[in-house]
């Protein structure tokens, strides 16, 4: 018997696989894709965004999001399969974030990390001291 745990689309208590869901939401993903993805393989549909997939499939907006961000709808492919940024909600078509905010992100994350260098260095300087001073003793 494997390990069980709930799957993170419904909720249902399933022995754990290689993937956070269980097989029925599974099988519903998959039917999805093939869904969406029948519907982009109509030349007219290539351009159609992610909305517009949506109220013609009838497919959660989330699992077309999921399945971009697994890169099994390319971007290159269908250009207008973005969704908003978590930070900013400019359009995006990889990750969480946009370059943008990734970038500031990066920035605030180096200024942090600068900050925690000088700190350690003004404690080690502060030990140093302490260590002197005491020798000195
Ligand atoms: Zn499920
Ligand atoms: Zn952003």
């Amino acid at each position: 018997m494997g390990e069980l745990a709930n799957c993170s689309h419904c909720g249902t208590v399933y022995v754990k696989t290689i993937r956070d869901i269980c097989q029925d939401c599974f099988k519903k993903e998959e039917e999805a894709f093939q869904t969406v993805s029948q519907f982009l393989r109509e030349k007219k549909n290539r351009e159609a965004t992610i909305l517009e997939i949506v109220e013609e499939t009838g497919v959660e907006e989330e699992l077309i999001i999921k399945f971009v961000k697994e890169r099994r709808l390319q971007p290159t492919d269908f250009p207008n399969l973005a969704y908003p940024c978590e930070r900013c909600g400019n359009g995006i078509t990889a990750g969480k974030l946009c370059e943008n905010c990734q970038k500031e992100l990066k920035n605030d994350l180096a200024v942090l990390e600068e900050e925690e260098r000088m700190k350690q260095e003004r404690e080690e300087r502060e030990r140093e001291n302490i260590y002197f001073s005491f020798n000195q003793d």
